[in-house]
């Protein structure tokens, strides 16, 4: 017996496996410091809490409408509305579980088979892996540093083709931190709108922003990209919710509704007391993301600071989200007490065993010279991380 094929090409997520390993390692006592983080060190502020006790005891445990509850919609509207002057109507919402399962049903919505989907690398694991079992093609735009990892206008026209179906988009982005300008998403919506392709625009992190940068959604710049745009965003991140699993889409009509119709015949509804919290989370929270945001940003700027004192190593400085990419080629070729080091995971493996510390090798992200630090866990644990890792890179040779 076999799995199916659809099944046997999707990956084993990497930055699990980091994970599992650390944590494997923390269960035998061992101090490992967990640069893998893929959420804020945060507990779900307790107005939030509150709602969802409220939720309980008023009895919100029955099955909602499958593509959300009437309020939750409105209230995803009006943020939509307040914050990005984007203008949905309910019917053009699906709430579902997670952002990941709105990226999801977004690519069962619109990628048929054999049709390619542009990917500027570095990007989140998951992308490629979701338009795979749609049975698209993942096309890969490298994007370095010299562009703040970023994806120029020349770079996405010359990776359309005729079988262009979509763009993945995600500014603040995981794992760069890049953060589009207004005036860079203006010049790639032209290309976008030239072309005629979707653009599935993933902005997860788009509150979780550093300095002078702002974050402007793509659809909100003209009628032609809302039109051809899948706005996808949650409450995992901003109010500090992953484990709740509440995320959202706003698409056009018919989109919105082909997927409520998919996901009545998979997941049906996300679950409805979390939904109920969730109406309640977007009614506030600005202290909660001030604290957030501010905590953050003294991370970001430290970690950043070390890295670019360390021998070997170096970092840009990421605008958005909770992760820094260290750029580790110049370690390549090299070795550790013996142990040779040609790539990310090879380094990676080194620090787990050396430094105590979990980092995920850019190899997860089409990024081969590269470690994923996320600074979304404590100051301490970042510093006895970094010093750790400092000793090992100086004893490299
Ligand atoms: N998009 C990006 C870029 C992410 O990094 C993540 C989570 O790590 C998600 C989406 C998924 O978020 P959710 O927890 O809402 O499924």
């Amino acid at each position: 017996m076999s799995v199916s094929k659809r099944a046997a090409g999707i990956a084993e997520s990497l930055t699990l496996a980091i994970t599992a390993k650390a944590n494997k390692m923390k269960a035998e006592g061992i101090p490992v410091v967990g640069f893998g983080a893929g959420e804020p060190d945060f507990n779900t502020p307790d107005y939030i809490i509150a709602a969802a006790k409220e939720g309980l005891d008023k009895g919100i445990t029955k099955y909602t409408a499958s593509g959300g509850m009437p309020k939750l919609k409105e209230a995803i509207c009006n943020k939509l509305k307040a914050d990005n002057g984007l203008m949905y109507s309910p019917a053009q919402i699906v709430v579902s579980n997670g952002a990941k399962h709105s990226l999801h049903n977004a690519c069962q919505a619109i990628i048929d088979d054999g049709d390619e989907v542009i990917i500027p690398a570095p990007y989140w694991l998951t992308y490629p892996e979701l338009v795979l079992l749609a049975g698209g093609v993942p096309v890969y735009v490298g994007c370095g540093e010299n562009n703040g990892f970023k994806m120029t206008p020349a770079q996405l026209k010359a990776a359309i083709t005729p079988k262009t179906k979509a763009l993945i988009l995600n500014s603040p982005s995981n794992p760069t931190g890049a953060v589009y300008t207004p005036a860079e998403l203006a010049e790639l919506g032209k290309a976008i709108e030239e072309a005629g392709i979707w653009v599935i625009s993933d902005e997860i992190y788009e509150k979780l922003i550093y300095g002078g940068a702002t974050h402007v959604s793509i659809a909100s710049l003209s009628q032609k990209l809302y039109e051809r745009t899948i706005t996808v965003n949650g409450l995992s991140k901003s109010y500090s919710m992953t484990g709740w699993r509440i995320g959202y889409l706003a698409a056009p009509l018919a989109v919105a509704k082909a997927i409520d119709n998919m996901q009545s015949h998979t997941t049906s509804n996300a679950n409805s007391i979390a939904q109920y919290a969730s109406i309640a989370a977007l009614s506030g929270g600005k202290d909660f993301l001030d604290k957030l945001v501010g905590t953050f940003d003294g991370r970001r700027k430290y970690m950043v600071g070390r890295i670019n004192k360390m021998p070997f190593a170096s970092a840009l400085t990421p605008e958005g989200a909770f992760y820094v990419m260290m750029n580790v080629s110049k370690v390549f070729g090299k070795s550790y007490n013996g142990k040779a080091i040609n790539s990310a995971q090879d380094f990676a493996e080194v620090l787990l065993e050396a430094a105590l510390s979990a980092v995920v090798p850019g190899e997860a992200f089409g990024a081969n010279d590269y470690l994923r630090l996320s600074y979304a866990i404590s100051i301490e644990d970042i510093t006895r991380g970094l010093d750790a890792i400092e000793e090992v890179l100086k004893k490299i040779k």
